[in-house]
């Protein structure tokens, strides 16, 4: 098995959201990757500079960013070329590692374009590498950038960043790092291609925590009237759990709840909507164990919501 630890660069349309292209906000132009074994030992790098078909110049914003002129582009492949020549070198006994969970959605996106979107079925299981640095920190919202996680792991940036080979280099140095989080139960599931109908759903299983992704719905409050949606049973024995708080919506894309299972303690439900491209909705539901700390914290975050609503209330009278 090979960790294929990739970058990619992208452009967007020069003149303004309004004139993009839809199915294509962002155009790749860059891929770098890096190849590790199972014992993180380097085996190969991939790079390649994609040639744009859609927007004809880059972006100020991009360009600040990534320093590319628009003709580093110009003998770069086509992109279908460009991607075909990248998963060969990926090979079959792949596991994709990437710093945040943008780059796989970039890329099926950009193959969903180009009708070749077949070449890289999904859900893909992957390593988020910047959730994994935020898990090693003890942070529960882990969002932090590539150089604030070298900076901390002492990794010296001898070369700069935002280019796709290095930024590929060096979350492989920071994943090196991080042997010990790299385990099932802190593996990413991207569900860019999401199940479309009831038996495609899916539910993964990791002894504390058990993780169900929906089929997709026309709406939010259709997916919660879904027989079974809001059912919580024990990730361990599988059993009913008695409800502490009900589910609530602590904004309109997330809603949390806590249950206790009489043998194995205190558990946090959490629901958050995913949207499709095409405005349709599907559910990824967690249920994992927790303590009596994040249970009051959760209690005391309901309490909040509910005085701010009240506040609104009478403000209308
Ligand atoms: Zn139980």
């Amino acid at each position: 098995m090979h960790y294929i630890v990739f970058d990619l660069e992208w452009n967007q349309c020069p003149e303004g959201k309004e004139k993009e292209e839809k199915g294509l906000p962002f155009e790749i132009v860059e891929i770098g990757a890096v190849k590790l074994d199972e014992n993180f030992r380097l085996v190969d790098t991939f790079h390649t500079m994609v040639k744009p078909q859609v927007y004809r110049w880059i972006h100020e914003k991009t360009r600040e960013v990534i320093h590319l002129d628009y003709k580093n582009l110009l003998n770069g492949l086509l992109f279908p070329r460009a991607v075909t020549g990248f998963l060969k070198w990926c090979g079959e006994d792949r596991r994709f590692c990437t710093w945040g969970d943008l780059d796989l959605l970039e890329l099926q996106r950009n193959m969903k374009y180009y009708n070749i979107l077949g070449l890289l079925p999904g859900p893909v299981i992957y390593y988020d590498v910047q959730k994994l640095f935020g898990i090693y920190c003890g942070e529960k919202e882990p969002r932090r950038s590539l150089q604030y996680a070298m900076e901390t792991m002492g990794i010296e940036c001898k070369m700069t960043l935002h280019r796709a080979l290095v930024d590929a280099w060096y979350t492989g140095e920071v994943m090196k790092r991080l042997k010990n989080q790299m385990v099932p139960e802190n593996s990413s599931i991207d569900v860019y291609q999401n199940p479309k109908r009831k038996p495609e759903e899916i539910t993964v299983s990791y002894g504390n925590k058990v993780k169900f992704i929906s089929r997709e719905f026309a709406s939010k409050e259709r997916a919660l009237r879904e027989k079974g949606m809001l059912n919580v049973i024990c990730p361990i024995c599988q059993k009913p759990v008695k409800k502490k708080i009900r589910w609530f919506a602590v904004n309109a894309r997330r809603y949390v709840c806590v249950s206790s299972c009489p043998r194995h303690g205190l558990m946090k439900g959490k629901i958050r909507f995913k949207s499709t491209d095409e405005k349709k909705y599907y559910v990824i539901k967690t249920i994992e164990l927790t303590d009596k700390k994040e249970a009051k914290r959760i209690q005391e975050k309901q309490e909040v919501l509910r005085l701010k609503r009240k506040k609104r209330k009478e403000a209308k009278k």
